[in-house]
Formats: structure tokens, C-alpha cells, sequence
């Protein structure tokens, strides 16, 4: 059954020249759902969400919203609002107007655009700036105004492009819990674009992982995460090694790895204090790399130093195969 704010892309593909920059990805994006675009730079993410903003003209294929086809509309007749990563506020209008612009531009009386925008500027806890200049806010507080601003639209899809990279990583952190109170809030979609698993696996209802063009693997955060398909989204993830075993290649998560008197042999090449663990980094005869995640009381109770020999051991039930 389709309900009404699906968002589908069918095939939809970008060519700048020689370049393939987005090449026939196919996706139906659950109803009011999180997603998290996620993949290395150049993978094909803002070509992607510009598309479906209409900021970049299709190729090929189709985007349907709401059972209709919406590649040929204008951005502000698609039902999408995006939100870019400067923000890009008019420095020259107040905090209401720049929320307000979108409905001024449409026509819409002063009194009811004013009206509009301070129900999106108390959504966001902005009401107590509404007459201050962007100039005069810190970066959260942009972003605040950037994302009413988007919202005053009645979009129903949220596109967002690494709308967290200006923030340090304290206001990263609660500004992603916003962003996800906001999207409960208002039960539209929001598709989120990332470069940092972490962001992805804390934000996200479903995890796009792209690679190259295309979609590499889509699902939720923690099959995502535990059961990763190709080698590609295993290292791209984090959290696992990838080792052979047996003619096959297996990821095994980093923290079943243990360190004890039988086992694989190799030797560590570098040890990593990271507060509530330490990562030790081994290498095995074999030439592989493997780490180990140890909880940080058991490493400390007899430390490990580079250049030890150490044996590896794990439940072989913790070895995921992956795809050739
Ligand atoms: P991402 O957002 O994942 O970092 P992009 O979607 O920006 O990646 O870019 C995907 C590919 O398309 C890259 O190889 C990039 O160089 C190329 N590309 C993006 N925009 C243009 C453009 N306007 N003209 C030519 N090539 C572009
Ligand atoms: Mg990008």
C-alpha cells in the first residue's frame, strides 16, 4: 500500500559530462520516516538531494512524491524543502523575515506570514530572537532559523545536506536531537545527508549507505551497522575487521575480538585510549589488521604495549560473511 508521502526515486541518474555523478539508483523511502544519506565525499549525496529539491535537473528516471512525478516541477511546486549546510540566511533581514521570505515571495499578506512564522519560530525556540539579524546569532542559532525557514513551506519532505558540519561537536550532538524531536514533531520525512556514521546511526530510521553512484546498501541503523553487505560498507561503517577465513571474507565486529592466552597470533601495532575502552591494533601474520575494542578496566589490569605478541580469539558465530 502506498501512502501518501512516499517518496520514490526510480532510476534516477546524473551525468555531468564524462561524469555519472548519481547512476540509477532506485529507493522508496518508508512514509514520515528518518533517513540518513551516508557515504564518502563524492559518492553522489548532494546530487542526490538536489535533485529531489529541484535545484538540479534529472538525466534520467523518475522522483514520485505523493504518487506523482515531480522531476520536471520547480522546487517550490515539488512539496520538498531543503536546507543547506551554510544555511545561506539573508543577512540584510531579520530572523521573522528570513522564515517569512518564502511566503512573501508566494504573495501572502504580512499579518499571515507574520503569524506563520512565529508558530515555526517557537517549533524551533527562536521566538525570543525573532528581530535580531543572523549576523547576530551563533551557528546553533542559525541553523534554527535556517531549518524554519525550510519548514514554513508544509514541506513534506525535509531535505538536508550535512546541516550539522558548521557545529562544534557539543551543539552537534543536541542540535541532532532537535533535528529528530522536529521530525517526530511534524511527521514528514527528512532525508539526511552525512558523512559521519556515527550522526547516521544516531539519527536515522533507515541508513542509505552510497558508494561510487549508487546505493550500496539501505536498511535499518543497526542491520545496517551489524549485518553489512560488501567489504565497502563494513569498513565505511566502522566497528569491524575484515578478515579471510577459509577462502571467504567475514567481518567481525571489534569488540568480540579478545585477548588471551590462545588464538590467532600477531602483533600489536598501536594502542588507542578512548575513555570508556581502549583500541588495540594488531597485525597477524597473515598481513591482516585486526582491533581489538577492550573495555578500558580489563586493558588497564594488564596493559598491552606495541611491538607485544598478542593471540586474538572469537565466537565464530560473531563472523559475518560478506559479498565478493
Ligand atoms: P557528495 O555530496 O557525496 O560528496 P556530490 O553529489 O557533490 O558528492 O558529487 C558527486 C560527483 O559529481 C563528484 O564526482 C563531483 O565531482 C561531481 N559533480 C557534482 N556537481 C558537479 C557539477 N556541477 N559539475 C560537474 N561535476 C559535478
Ligand atoms: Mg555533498
Amino acid at each position: 500500500m502506498r501512502t501518501p508521502n512516499d517518496l520514490e526515486l526510480a532510476k534516477l541518474t546524473k551525468r555531468y559530462g564524462d561524469t555519472v555523478a548519481v547512476n540509477g539508483i532506485s529507493h522508496l523511502f518508508a512514509p514520515a520516516s528518518y533517513v540518513c544519506l551516508l557515504g564518502p565525499s563524492g559518492c553522489g549525496k548532494s546530487t542526490t538531494l538536489r535533485m529531489i529539491a529541484g535545484h538540479e535537473s534529472v538525466s534520467d528516471g523518475n522522483i514520485v512524491l505523493e504518487g506523482k512525478e515531480i522531476a520536471h516541477l520547480p522546487p517550490a511546486q515539488r512539496g520538498t524543502a531543503m536546507m543547506f549546510q551554510s544555511y545561506a540566511l539573508f543577512p540584510h533581514l531579520s530572523v521573522r523575515d528570513n522564515v517569512a521570505f518564502s511566503l512573501k515571495m508566494k504573495g501572502v499578506d504580512k499579518a499571515t506570514r507574520y503569524a506563520k512564522a512565529n508558530t515555526l519560530l517557537e517549533l524551533v525556540a527562536m521566538t525570543h530572537l525573532a528581530d535580531r539579524m543572523p549576523a547576530q546569532l551563533s551557528g546553533g542559532q542559525q541553523q534554527r532559523v535556517a531549518l524554519a525557514r525550510a519548514l514554513i513551506t508544509e514541506p513534506r519532505v525535509l531535505l538536508l545536506d550535512e546541516p550539522l558540519s558548521a557545529l562544534d561537536p557539543f551543539l552537534r550532538i543536541r542540535m541532532r536531537a532537535e533535528l529528530k524531536r522536529l521530525q517526530r514533531e511534524l511527521e514528514i520525512t527528512f532525508i539526511h545527508v552525512t558523512h559521519g556514521q556515527d550522526e547516521a546511526l544516531a539519527l536515522a530510521d533507515e541508513v542509505v549507505v552510497m558508494n561510487n553512484a549508487v546505493i550500496e546498501q539501505a536498511g535499518p541503523p543497526r542491520e545496517v551497522w551489524g549485518k553489512p553487505r560488501t567489504e565497502f560498507v563494513a569498513r565505511f561503517m566502522g566497528g569491524h575487521n575484515v578478515v579471510t577465513v577459509d577462502g571467504g571474507r567475514y567481518a567481525i565486529r571489534s569488540d568480540v575480538i579478545r585477548i588471551g592466552a590462545e588464538g590467532l597470533p600477531a602483533t600489536t601495532t598501536g594502542v588507542e585510549y578512548q575513555g570508556d575502552r581502549v583500541a588495540v591494533t594488531t597485525r597477524t601474520a597473515a598481513d591482516e589488521e585486526i582491533v581489538a575494542l577492550m573495555p578500558e578496566d580489563a586493558f588497564f589490569t594488564q596493559p598491552i604495549n606495541p611491538g607485544d605478541a598478542v593471540q586474538l580469539g572469537w565466537d565464530a558465530r560473531w563472523q559475518h560473511l560478506l559479498e565478493a
